[in-house]
């Protein structure tokens, strides 16, 4: 999608910093960290949030959630949160799925 920041991101038009690639997914540092280790993982294909996964697309979930996996083993996190933001009323800001991976404070319950 020509218009989309993460798919910007992607295609290396806007700089990011690399935290994973693989084919189908890609993750790097969040901008504005929020934790001490703050990164999002997101599919290469555009999807625009959670709630437009089908049975098509839903294999691509799975492997950014592999991917999720294999960054925080290789990282040494141990005790991480995954955030998926839903819209607006969400704070969902960027309109192509993505997830926040979490970690190095403690953190509360329910999130804010
Ligand atoms: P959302 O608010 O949609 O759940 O999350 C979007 C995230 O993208 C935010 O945490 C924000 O800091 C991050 N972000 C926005 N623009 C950029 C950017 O240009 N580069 C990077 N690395 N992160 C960004």
């Amino acid at each position: 999608m020509t218009d989309c920041l993460f798919c910007k991101i992607i295609s290396g038009e806007i700089p990011s910093v690399k935290v994973y690639e693989d084919e189908y997914c890609y993750a790097f540092n969040d901008i504005a960290p929020a934790a001490p280790s703050h990164f999002l993982v997101i599919p290469k294909q555009h999807i625009p949030s959670a709630a437009a996964v089908t049975p098509e697309n839903s294999m691509i979930v799975a492997k950014c959630f592999e991917a999720i996996a294999k960054i925080t083993k290789e990282k040494g996190i141990e005790s991480f949160r995954i955030v998926s933001n839903i819209g607006e009323q969400a704070q969902q800001s960027v309109f192509h799925l993505h997830f926040h991976v979490l970690s190095g404070r403690d953190m509360t319950w329910p999130p804010g």
